[in-house]
Formats: C-alpha cells, sequence, structure tokens
C-alpha cells in the first residue's frame, strides 16, 4: 500500500522555543506553522460507536429472545451469534479443540470467529480490538474521562504497585491456558459438547438479570477505580487484552518517532492512557499499546510520531486503519457466514429445554 512506499527521507528539524508554564515547567513550542500538525475527525471514535451500536442491537436481540424463553416461547427473533464474542473462554476452549482435530464445532462457532479475527488483528496490527472494537474498552475509556472532568485530572498508581498488578491479567490468563492446555482432545469436545457450554450464554444472562449484591459491589468497585485510573479493567484485570497484548508482539505495525523532528515535548507520553514513554522510545513494541491514536494525536509536529510497519514510513492514517481492521474483522465473519458456519445449530426448543433445567446443569467437569 502506498503508506509503506513514501520515505519521509532528510526529515526538517522544526525550529522551537521554549515556553516556562504558570506551574514552573517548561516546555517546547514550534515556532513555525507548517511544521504543525493538522488534527483531523475522531475516525476512532466513530469507529467504536459503530460497534457500540453493533453490540446495543445483539444485546436488544438476545434480551428479546430470553424473553421469549422465559415465557415458553415461540420466539420473534434468531438468538443473536455475535453474542458469543462475551464467552471468550468458550472460544478459547473452541480454538483449542479446532487446532487439535480441524474442525469448528456447531455450539458456539461465531464465538471461536470473533475470538479469531480479534488475535489476526493483534499479530496484523497491535491490539486494535481493544480500543477499536471492544465495548469494555469504550465503556473504560468514557468513565476515565468522565473522571478526568469530575476530579479534575486522572490518577496514576506508583510503580511498585503499577507493574504487580499490570501483572494480574497476565496471570489470569496462564491460569485459563494452562487449565485449557491440559485437556485431552476428549474431554475438550465432551465439554464443547455438554450442556453446561451450550447454555453459557443463558447463564450470562442470567447473572446479569439476576444480578447478586456480591457482584453488584464489584461491578460498583470497578466503576468507581476506572473513573480514577485510566483503562483499570484493561490495564489490570483482563485476560483477553493480555492474550491480544502478547499476541500484538509480533505485529509489524508500532508508534515510531522520528528522533530529528522530535522536540521532547513529552505531551505523547502524557497522553498515553497505558503510561508508556512513548517519548524515550523510537518504536513501542510494548504488549501495552493498544493502538488507540493517542499519542499521534498529542505530537504537536507533523509527520513525528506514527503508526507504521518500518521505521522512515509514512504512517498508517487513523482512516487507513479503521479499513484494515473492518477488512480483518468482517473478512473472518464474512467466510464464516458464507460457510455456512456462523448459525449455531441448536434449536429454540433445545433452548427451551436447556433453560428449564438451568438450575440442574453443572460444570462438565
Ligand atoms: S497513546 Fe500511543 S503508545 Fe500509548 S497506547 Fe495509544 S497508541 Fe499506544
Ligand atoms: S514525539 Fe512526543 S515528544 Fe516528540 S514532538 Fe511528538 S509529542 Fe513531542
Amino acid at each position: 500500500m502506498g503508506l509503506y512506499r513514501t520515505k519521509l527521507s532528510e526529515t526538517p528539524v522544526p525550529p522551537v522555543r521554549t515556553v516556562r508554564l504558570k506551574d514552573g515547567r517548561q516546555i517546547k513550542k514550534i515556532t513555525d506553522r507548517s511544521f504543525m500538525r493538522k488534527g483531523g475527525p475522531d475516525i476512532r471514535g466513530y469507529v467504536q460507536l459503530f460497534f457500540l451500536l453493533i453490540t446495543i442491537w445483539i444485546g436488544v436481540d438476545f434480551y428479546l429472545f430470553m424473553n421469549a424463553l422465559v415465557n415458553g416461547g415461540p420466539s420473534t427473533v434468531t438468538r443473536p451469534p455475535g453474542v458469543e464474542g462475551f464467552l471468550p473462554i468458550s472460544a478459547l476452549m473452541s480454538v483449542r479443540y479446532f487446532i487439535l482435530t480441524g474442525i469448528v464445532n456447531h455450539i458456539h462457532p461465531a464465538g471461536f470467529f470473533i475470538f479469531v479475527a480479534a488475535i489476526l488483528i493483534s499479530v496484523l496490527m497491535k491490539k486494535g480490538f481493544c480500543s477499536w472494537i471492544c465495548p469494555v474498552g469504550l465503556i473504560s475509556e468514557s468513565l476515565y474521562e468522565f473522571g478526568a472532568k469530575l476530579f479534575g485530572r486522572n490518577f496514576a498508581f506508583p510503580k511498585w504497585v503499577d507493574v504487580p498488578l499490570r501483572s494480574l491479567k497476565y496471570i489470569l490468563l496462564a491460569f485459563f491456558f494452562v487449565s485449557v492446555s491440559a485437556l485431552s482432545v476428549e474431554e475438550l469436545g465432551s465439554f464443547i459438547h455438554s450442556d453446561f457450554n451450550k447454555a453459557a450464554d443463558i447463564k450470562m444472562y442470567m447473572f446479569f438479570a439476576q444480578i447478586s449484591t456480591f457482584s453488584l459491589v464489584i461491578i460498583g468497585l470497578l466503576i468507581a477505580l476506572s473513573l480514577f485510573y485510566k483503562n483499570f479493567w484493561c490495564r489490570y484485570a483482563c485476560p483477553y487484552g493480555a492474550l491480544l497484548g502478547i499476541a500484538s508482539l509480533v505485529s509489524p505495525l508500532k508508534i515510531r518517532r522520528v528522533k530529528e523532528s522530535c522536540i521532547d515535548c513529552g505531551l505523547c507520553s502524557q497522553a498515553c492512557p497505558s503510561g508508556l514513554p512513548v517519548d524515550k522510545l523510537d518504536s513501542v513494541s510494548s504488549a501495552e499499546c493498544n493502538t488507540c491514536y493517542s499519542c499521534v494525536e498529542a505530537c504537536p509536529v507533523n509527520n513525528t510520531l506514527n503508526m507504521s510497519a518500518r521505521s522512515g514510513r509514512k504512517g498508517l492514517s487513523q482512516n487507513k486503519y479503521a479499513l484494515l481492521l473492518f477488512g480483518i474483522y468482517f473478512g473472518v465473519v464474512g467466510v464464516a457466514v458464507l460457510a455456512g458456519l456462523w448459525q449455531n445449530s441448536i434449536t429454540f426448543n433445545e433452548y427451551l429445554v436447556l433453560f428449564r433445567s438451568l438450575g440442574s446443569i453443572s460444570h462438565a467437569f
């Protein structure tokens, strides 16, 4: 693509002057406007909104489907397959089952394909799934932005708290990974085809429909912490994000800094919700980078900070990043739909039986 071909040779150095702020800090400002980066529309915000609307659509359809189950049927809507995107452990089992047998299971196939799309996006273009598609990512962002308005700023843990807390999501991931890896192909097959797994989405619905006081307190605590700390859930507790972060380490796309034109203003690091020292790095390889483009948007110098596959190349704009993201995500979903693998094979009557015996369905192991 053109964006990988354009060379930024002989990068000119922008003229700067040092300005002292009221709080005593000194910052550098560009004096020649031709070097200033021009802002653009918030493409990522529109993409996040698009996926939020899809999630709401899925939620409304699933609510209507569940209402039909509660009332004993019939249902005017089919169960939305996208709901399986919220069953990541089942998807992890499906992926391992597929690796061992070459079979895409017909219990939660959409969950399998959404999981594959998320991994593909991470491998090719870093953790874009987290900050462009995932509705939890959008909620986390909205909460800390609201918190900043409420309290005048966000807060950050000292490093000795932040680093061990960040490892929590990797510990959770390791637990799920080891547990799933320990299962034989027969055990995986028996879990995937168990009533427990078939009813996993119904159980998830009932969890929220009949939420316990304890769960409400935990969710309230997470919301409160998310107001103070940027992306609290994603940064410290989400094992799905941890997996996508590890997959993103091989991505050729990275945030890259052109040292020659950088004026060391530090605005990129201040803007980074993951607390990465962008202004000190040549390129951001960290698994914590979620390709939110906040640093790029904050950089005042034209073509100095960008998302690109190699240094010295022109960056990938948010528009092009969004197009690639849509291409991969809907490409994978399209393949699933065309292959007739998107919808599962459980009938409404089977769901009705599962729903009525929900209390007696126990874990497969
Ligand atoms: S601000 Fe830049 S470095 Fe930080 S997470 Fe977003 S894209 Fe990555
Ligand atoms: S890369 Fe960071 S430090 Fe350098 S000019 Fe841009 S915002 Fe400032």
